[in-house]
């Protein structure tokens, strides 16, 4: 089921020239909270789907340790097409992208955003500053014209790396998670 408005023959942008195929959110499209990630991997570019690759293993596990799992979750990221050698999105791109993002969170209407990284969190939040700073904190947003209470989380795929952080990462989704399940 796609949410919202994707156009899959999408050329606004110099990605659309290296990609399989156009990777739009997948979930319930009245998920009460929405993971958004930077940009597909090769793993996600070929099955056109976000996060399957390692960091998306991670990330279902996080998910299931937290009680939740991707069935129930809306995850996309800030760009549905795949950069070059997996690099970070332009700021020209993630701007050409950003009605598509827009278009999900106004079908969805999550009460709560978790964004996966530091592009994503100061992208979406204009909020600069180390991801050591930035992660596990939360504030009260506008985002795409909704009102979401906006945590901002250390990328899966990163803490395949530093492993430390995968603590940090699962403290925030447990976070996220029990914010969105919350009335009101
Ligand atoms: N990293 C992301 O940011 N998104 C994906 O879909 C996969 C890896």
């Amino acid at each position: 089921m796609i949410c919202g408005d994707i156009d899959f023959a999408c050329t606004k942008c110099r990605l659309s020239k290296g990609r399989t195929q156009v990777v739009p959110g997948t979930g319930p499209c009245n998920s009460r909270i929405v993971f958004i990630g930077e940009a597909p991997g090769r793993e996600e570019d070929l099955k056109g789907e976000p996060f399957v690759g390692r960091g998306g293993k991670l990330l279902d596990k996080v998910l299931e340790e937290a009680g939740s799992d991707r069935s129930e979750v809306f995850i996309c990221n800030l760009v549905k097409c795949r950069p070059p050698n997996n690099r970070r999105p332009k700021k020209d791109e993630i701007e050409a992208c950003s009605q598509f993002l827009k278009s999900e969170l106004e079908t969805v209407r999550p009460k709560v955003i978790c964004a996966l990284g530091q592009t994503v969190a100061s992208n979406l939040l204009n909020r600069k500053g180390k991801m050591a700073d930035l992660a596990e904190t939360s504030v009260s947003a506008n985002v795409a014209g909704i009102r979401v209470k906006f945590f901002v989380a250390y990328h899966p795929a990163a803490c395949l790396y530093q492993r430390k952080n995968i603590g940090s990462l699962k403290r925030s989704i447990q976070a996220s998670l029990k914010a969105a399940k919350r009335k009101t």
